[in-house]
């Protein structure tokens, strides 16, 4: 699997999800960085870690 990294925008083939992003119009997308970015990344809710909720 290649994904960008959200943080250094590099594709990388080993990519860690840090964050999902819920979207109102469609399916979430889900971030992902590299494992050199990860560990700097304040770890976001991830898809099986949202609940639903209503949120203003
Ligand atoms: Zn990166």
């Amino acid at each position: 699997m290649i994904a960008i990294c959200c943080r250094c925008v590099r594709e990388t083939t080993a990519p860690v999800a840090v964050r999902y992003i819920d979207r109102t119009s469609g399916p979430g997308v889900t971030l992902h960085a590299c494992p050199d970015c990860a560990p700097h990344l304040i770890p976001g809710p991830l898809l099986w870690e949202i609940a639903p909720s209503q949120r203003g």
